[in-house]
């Protein structure tokens, strides 16, 4: 179909708007997380809504929905791909009733404040109700939303395009074992790990210095970014000219701020090098949440977690930590950032029990919206799930199934993405593996070619290919778990005597 100057140029400048809240919208969380005080933040919570609701508003537009109407066939690949994602925006924010939406909204607000009274005080009765409202709303927009064979395929949708319930439960039941055997053999190991030897006190100004020695190392641009503090590591992608990152410090551990600093400047790599040619179009966004964290995980453990990777930066070693840490030798200290104890709590997990933590809030969110289970038997099944997967049984609710706020806040068919993260980044790490000399990589610091690797086959395309399309065009093969197996597999059989 021929689209005339006017209509591409009407649509461009529409995109273009839409756009510009988008930024002015990402610079005010920046700017939450990492600056504001604390008395400006009421004036600006109202400010961000209006802004949300400027968005909106453009978004939901009929002016909208003729220029998706005309470009969704047009023959222009970007524009065709860009009013795809405009009309996905549209039905998503559409498809259910506003008013219903409002009272979803103050509920899940409502249900925060409330989740975070029960987890101080380890009381799952307080928070029951709320969770039991949340979820039947969730069942209900599954509902105006559609689905082929399971309901929680809707809200999947959202955050993995393309991934059905059938092919995660797949590849979940084929790692489930295996990793639950690694941490069984791990634990009837005698091998000494010992992370604390790493534990020692390190400035945090030097350990800020080291992070952004290491950061440029990987190619991430500091004259496109810059890197703050904030309570929770974070990635502020506003353009790909302007991407923030944020992490934390412990003066005593200084494995959380280079580590964290490692995973962010992972995603924020994604987001300098989105293709010129799809800024300013909505497609200039990360394939999906777990592609996004299979960039941030393939930098910060399958990269900056390797041996080699310390090896060749021992330079920056020398240069900014203490003495305590620099007298260990290269395997030590490589053996001491892998110790495996596994604990209820996802956040201090370490990597091989990660992704159980994952699965047990998957297979339990996924039968809380079929209706499997009910809202009363979850911090039961919570323990049984954590007692049979990780060999530990949580003491209380509050490191058990009130620890994460998701699902307080409505979030559900999200936790898939992080477990996937992991899958996709091994499969794309064996993948350059293949393609590039990664001993020499290392050796020579030419980390940079990784980058090169990653700008072509992944981070150029935005939104423009499914997770799929993705693993298809750079490994050959669809989600599939032998990569990952094999990486923890030889990386534990070393660490810990297998
Ligand atoms: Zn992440």
């Amino acid at each position: 179909m021929y689209m005339s100057m006017q209509q591409k140029e009407i649509f461009l400048k529409h995109l273009n708007e839409m756009n510009h809240y988008k930024q002015a919208l990402e610079l005010m969380t920046w700017d939450r997380h990492t600056s504001i005080p604390n008395d400006g933040l009421q004036d600006r919570l109202e400010i961000v809504g209006f802004f949300t609701e400027k968005l909106h508003q453009l978004q939901t537009s009929d002016k909208m929905v003729n220029c998706f109407e005309q470009f969704l066939s047009s023959g222009d690949p970007i524009l065709q791909q860009a009013a795809q994602v405009c009309k996905t925006t549209y039905e998503q924010k559409t498809n259910i009733p506003k008013e219903e939406y409002k009272a979803y909204a103050m509920l899940c607000s409502e249900s925060e404040a409330v989740w975070h009274q029960a987890k101080q005080e380890d009381n799952f009765k307080l928070f029951e109700p709320f969770l039991e409202k949340i979820v039947s709303y969730k069942q209900r927009f599954a509902a105006y939303v559609g689905y082929e064979s399971h309901i929680y395929d809707a809200l999947l949708q959202e955050h993995e395009p393309g991934l059905e319930v059938k092919e995660i439960d797949e590849v979940f039941a084929d790692l489930r074992p295996m990793l639950i055997d690694l941490l069984q053999r791990i634990k009837n190991s005698e091998a000494v790990v010992d992370a604390s030897l790493l534990r020692v006190p390190f400035a945090i100004e030097k350990q800020k210095s080291m992070s952004l020695a290491l950061l440029e190392r990987i190619g991430y641009k500091l004259n496109k970014g810059r890197m703050d503090t904030s309570a929770h590591p974070y990635t502020f992608g506003i353009n790909p000219n302007d991407v923030r990152i944020s992490t934390y410090y412990d003066e005593n551990d200084f494995t959380r701020s280079v580590f964290s600093a490692m995973h962010e400047g992972g995603h924020g790599l994604y987001e300098q090098n989105f293709g010129t040619d799809i800024q300013h179009t909505l497609l200039a966004e990360a394939s999906s949440m777990g592609i996004h964290e299979s960039q941030s995980l393939l930098w910060e453990s399958f990269i900056s977690k390797n041996k080699l990777f310390w090896e060749s930066n021992q330079d920056v070693l020398k240069a900014y930590a203490p003495q305590e840490i620099q007298k260990l030798d290269l395997e030590t200290f490589y053996r001491s950032l892998h110790q495996v104890s596994p604990s209820p709590i996802r956040l201090e997990a370490d990597e091989v029990s990660y992704p159980l933590h994952i699965m047990i809030r998957y297979e339990l969110e996924k039968d809380l919206i079929s209706g499997k289970i009910k809202v009363s038997s979850i911090p039961e099944a919570w323990r049984e799930k954590s007692a049979a997967y990780l060999g530990v049984t949580p003491s209380n609710d509050t490191e058990g199934v009130l620890q994460d706020i998701h699902w307080s806040s409505g979030d559900f068919g999200y936790f898939p993405s992080y477990a996937l993260g992991y899958i996709y980044a091994a499969q794309l790490y064996e993948s350059i593996d293949g393609a590039l000399n990664m001993e020499q990589i290392y050796r020579d610091q030419n980390l940079h070619l990784v980058k090169e690797w990653l700008k072509e086959h992944i981070y150029q395309y935005g939104k423009r290919k499914t997770p799929l399309q993705l693993l298809k065009d750079t490994t050959g093969k669809g989600l599939q778990t032998d990569a990952y197996k094999t990486f923890l597999q030889d990386k534990y059989k070393g660490i810990y005597h297998l």
